[in-house]
């Protein structure tokens, strides 16, 4: 994974990324990862896609994916805050998606004379 732009904004850092950034879950190519701490994302991090809200972590990998899906055991071992982080993560990406996924549903309705 390589780093290509960093930006901070209203205490938000957002990172472009370069490589294999395809989401493991949904194949949406992610290029870019915001982070709460100004701290760039490292191997172990997690993270939420935008477009399928699964639950990533950063393989830390030169060569291939950067990201992997995070298994429910791998879940299970997470402390309960971050847990609780995640799922909440989770639910502003539902939320954010809602409105988008209508607009989908809507271009494909046949026309109406
Ligand atoms: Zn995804």
């Amino acid at each position: 994974m390589k780093i290509t732009k960093t930006e901070t904004n209203n205490g938000i850092t957002s990172h472009q990324l370069e490589g294999d950034t395809k989401c493991p879950c949904c194949s949406v190519q992610l290029n870019g990862v915001s982070t709460d701490n100004g701290q760039s994302p490292r191997k172990g991090d997690l993270s939420v896609c935008l477009y399928c809200a699964g639950f990533l972590k950063f393989t830390g990998e030169a060569e291939g994916s950067i990201y992997s899906l995070l298994s429910e055991d791998e879940f299970s071992s997470l402390s309960p805050t971050t847990q609780r982080r995640l799922l909440s993560a989770r639910e502003f990406v539902k939320e954010r998606n809602r409105p988008l996924s209508y607009n989908r549903i809507k271009v494909r309705l046949p026309d109406e004379d």
